[in-house]
């Protein structure tokens, strides 16, 4: 894209990667820049974000970093799954509805048995109907129950929500994968501890996002049970995910957990979402679809005012027939300000 006209907007509400690096992750790339260091993960930035995932979750798990969340749920699913098992998701997955068929890819033979379920969330009647009435060895064997936190929708489980669920999938005799794309977000809504809302709710990998809190790329793979990740290290390298300046990854995600703003990021902009969604309440003529739980807002808004907010510079995209607005870790009060004014402004001359 070409340089915006100087009245565009400079931020936008289109997508959360849209937005840049933050300081600490910028800051930690140019420190991983010093000189020579061993290639392929086996250095000390690798090694210490690995540690620090663990003290995060509590757990002794096995972290494996890739470039996109793509790559981590299909890889994920592939290191879940046989060949001839499914995985059961909402019908509006990532992985169901964005990912060009990775994981079907990844793992051959593999089915995604898409689920209804309101405001993007899975419900556990919905999933055991699901788990228990396939047909016998005709149709695939159910293998694995994936989540997304946040969801498609914005919304969040909460940990009795998770923990419901995982029962489900315990008793049917499921594996848990969580699409966490924006786990940080969910967690700066939950407010409890990574443990409680991923492997003592039953979870047994999570796809950990990064690049839509503030990095530049990569996302971590974290199997809390280990068995799953039994020559993981393999797949990874086939799919051509093994980074050989894997610190790049690393070091910006050390700076996050360190300095806590992997979290911060995530508070920030589930803030900012819920400050735009107040001023949208307030606002004659428009309908919010989905609570407002993380930084994703769901409006529906007159087509003749959304194109005379493109006209004007605004980017977001049309979801199921609302238009889906998303905050960032940089996003600012004077960016919702802009936003509304220009709202304002079309709903006018309407
Ligand atoms: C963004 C996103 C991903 C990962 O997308 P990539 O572009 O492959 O990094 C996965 N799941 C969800 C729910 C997402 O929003």
């Amino acid at each position: 894209m070409s340089n915006p006209p100087p009245s565009s907007p400079i931020r936008q509400f289109a997508s959360d990667t849209y937005a840049g690096m933050c300081p600490e992750a910028v800051a930690a790339f140019q420190e991983a820049n010093r000189g020579h260091v061993t290639a392929y993960g086996d250095d000390w930035w690798t090694t210490r974000a690995t540690v620090l995932l663990r003290d995060l979750f509590e757990t002794d798990c096995e972290v494996f970093f890739v470039s996109t969340g793509t790559a981590a749920n299909a890889l994920a699913l592939a290191a879940l799954c046989q060949s001839y098992q499914s995985v059961l998701c909402h019908a509006d997955a990532h992985i169901q509805t964005d990912e060009c068929g990775a994981p079907e890819y990844a793992a051959r033979g593999i089915k995604l048995i898409p689920l209804p379920g309101e405001q993007g969330k899975l419900e556990p009647e919905i999933v055991r109907r699901a788990a228990t009435g396939q047909r016998d060895v005709h149709s695939h064997k159910p293998g694995v129950l994936s989540l997304s936190l946040t969801s498609e929708a914005g919304t969040v489980y909460g940990v009795e929500e998770m923990r419901a669920l995982g029962e489900v999938a315990r008793e049917t005799g499921l594996q848990v994968h969580v699409d966490g794309a924006r786990f940080a977000n969910a967690l700066a809504t939950r407010r409890v501890s990574p443990a409680a809302l991923t492997w003592q709710a039953g979870v047994d990998v999570l796809c950990f996002g990064g690049a839509k809190n503030g990095l530049a790329v990569g996302d971590a793979i974290v199997f809390f049970n280990r068995d799953v990740a039994h020559e993981f290290a393999y797949r990874r390298k086939q799919a051509g995910h093994l980074l050989a300046k894997m610190r790049y990854v690393a070091a910006p995600w050390v700076a996050l957990l360190e300095s806590g703003a992997w979290l911060r990021n995530a508070e920030h902009a589930n803030e900012m979402a819920s400050q735009l969604e107040r001023e949208l309440r307030a606002f004659a003529g428009l309908d919010l679809v989905y609570p407002v739980q993380a930084n994703a807002v769901f409006v529906r808004i007159p087509p003749k005012w959304v194109e005379g907010l493109h006209q004007r510079g605004w980017h977001f995209y049309s979801i199921a027939g609302a238009e889906r607005l998303m905050c960032s870790w940089d996003t600012e009060a004077a960016d919702i300000d802009a936003f509304v004014k220009d709202l304002r402004a079309v709903a006018v001359t309407d």
